[in-house]
């Protein structure tokens, strides 16, 4: 904490916020705990929280956001801005103290137009209540991360997220037109107000992905599109999951644009895929979804996908499985499903292109699998979403039923777990993370990552922040 006196620092906040939107240190830490790291969770469970912040605010705009950031300058304290703290890598935690800003205060839907089929949102707007505002109107934002009901607009923004439905409306960066932000030393900014322009380098792509550390989103506008008049489902076991990503791959490069493509292995279709459609499944199994507004062009893409899977020896299995896979999509993440302590849980999901897909997730997945003694009893079951036109995402979620009862030594394992499947992703030709972020739990390996790249993210960092107060030590930075 800066050389500054609690009191003080309450009333200073104050006069921006108002009273009632500060924090003190007990209600802070209590509040703002931990994220959803599973180190976090564990570390709050053991009365130990990773979390520590001095102080924490609410404001309700972005004047005021800027305000306090100047204040912290003036005070040399850290900030780290909180969405809706769902985050699983460790990006939110106060880990150095100081002072966390909650952007839920920021909340508006500020315009819409409903010609360019855009909007503007403030950064604290929880994804799930902008969904829900969107329908109404027939409209949608076609982001659907499992987390919807807690994460923000900003957060997304921030970590770089994905949706369900990536494969054909892309990630987080691909909704983002442009964004308003307040710099490390406390400037209100508006970047370009389109992403595809000559006018230099793209700054709102700087913002994405930089969780926290490089400015606080607070608004962006948006890319909406119209609900779509049909859904067509597609499920296709195949004999092996080499066969599975070679149709996958197909699909992809020939055109066709599945909303949803998710390919489980033997171990996820069989476990966590089969209990939720409630299907028995015993081979790789690819899910898959087509959409739009014109039915019959929606019922094209779908039969020429299923052609393509059927030529590499796909099995047809019933559309229903598919609906109900859609129905329940959010389940896997929550009990009973979602494990809970006294386990060890946590997905590495790195990103490849075609070329290495396919050893990336051998390699991954043994790494992982000779990493943990076999008296834990390992789970992991991985599937590959996300596709694009060059590669996929491989999500390989493992879970120790039950850790050692010491927290060192069961971070210990957690973090052996994570560097054997990061480094064997890596040197497999893989990028060490697609949609979640680095926060704290990657940031070791940012280094090996970027190569020479880091100084360059670092030099970004010190001009941008020259007193290190936006989350310092996130990103490896
Ligand atoms: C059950 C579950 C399911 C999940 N499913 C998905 C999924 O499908 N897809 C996906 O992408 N992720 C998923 N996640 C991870 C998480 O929800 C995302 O990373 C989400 O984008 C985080 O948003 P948040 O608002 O909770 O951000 P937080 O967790 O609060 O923060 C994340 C990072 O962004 C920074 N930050 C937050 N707001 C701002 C802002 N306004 N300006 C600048 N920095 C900011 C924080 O400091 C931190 O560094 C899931 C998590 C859980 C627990």
């Amino acid at each position: 904490m800066a050389a500054v006196a609690a009191d003080v620092l309450i009333q200073r906040l104050s006069a921006i916020v108002g009273a009632g939107a500060v924090m003190a240190a007990p209600e802070a830490r209590a509040q703002y705990a931990g994220d959803q790291w599973w180190y976090a969770i564990a570390a709050m469970g053991a009365g130990q929280p990773v979390s520590r912040p001095d102080v924490a605010v609410r404001p309700q705009t972005a004047e005021q956001v800027a305000q306090i950031v100047r204040l912290c300058n003036e005070l040399r304290l850290p900030i780290t801005p909180w969405g809706g703290g769902s985050g699983v890598q460790g990006a939110a935690n106060a880990d150095r103290g100081g002072l966390v800003i909650d952007l839920r205060g920021l909340d508006r839907v500020r315009s819409f137009d409903h010609k360019s089929l855009t909007c503007v949102v403030e950064a604290g707007k929880i994804v799930r209540d902008f969904e829900a505002e969107l329908n109404a109107d027939g409209l949608c934002f076609t982001h659907y991360p499992a987390s919807t009901e807690w994460a923000t607009i900003g957060g997304s923004i921030a970590a770089r997220g994905s949706g369900v439905l990536s494969s054909k409306y892309g990630k987080i960066e691909d909704h983002v037109l442009n964004v308003e932000f307040v710099t490390p030393t406390g400037e209100l900014v508006q970047t370009p107000a389109v992403p595809r322009h000559a006018v230099g380098p793209e700054l709102t792509q700087l913002l994405i992905g930089s969780e926290g550390t490089l400015g606080i989103i607070t608004a962006a506008t948006i890319k909406l599109r119209t609900l779509p008049k049909k859904r067509a489902f597609l499920v296709v076991s195949f004999a092996n999951l080499a066969d599975g990503i070679e149709a996958g791959r197909q699909i992809m490069v020939t055109g066709l644009r599945p909303p949803v493509a998710r390919l489980y292995d033997v171990h996820a279709a069989s476990h966590s895929l089969s209990r939720a459609v409630d299907a028995p499944l015993s081979e790789p199994t690819f899910v898959l979804m087509f959409d739009g507004e014109y039915p019959a062009l929606v019922d094209l893409e779908a039969a020429a996908a299923r052609d393509i899977c059927l030529a590499h020896g796909g099995k047809l299995l019933p559309e229903r499985i598919g609906e109900l896979w859609w129905e329940r999509r959010y389940v896997f993440y929550y009990p009973p499903y979602a494990p809970e302590l006294p386990s060890i849980w946590g997905t590495v999901d790195v990103v490849a292109d075609f070329a290495h897909i396919e050893a990336v997730y051998h390699a991954t997945t043994e790494a992982i699998r000779a990493v943990v003694p076999a008296h834990y009893n390992l789970s992991l079951n991985t599937h590959l979403s996300h596709w694009y036109e060059w590669g996929s995402m491989i999500y390989a979620r493992m879970k120790i039923p039950i850790g050692p009862p010491d927290l060192a030594e069961a971070k210990a394992l957690h973090d052996a777990v994570f560097r054997a499947g990061t480094e064997a992703a890596m040197k497999a030709g893989a990028l060490m993370n697609d949609h979640h972020g680095v926060g704290i739990r990657l940031a070791p390996f940012m280094e090996a990552q970027y190569g020479a790249g880091m100084e360059t993210l670092r030099r970004i960092k010190q001009a941008m922040d020259p007193n290190n107060i936006l989350c310092p030590g996130k990103l490896g930075l």
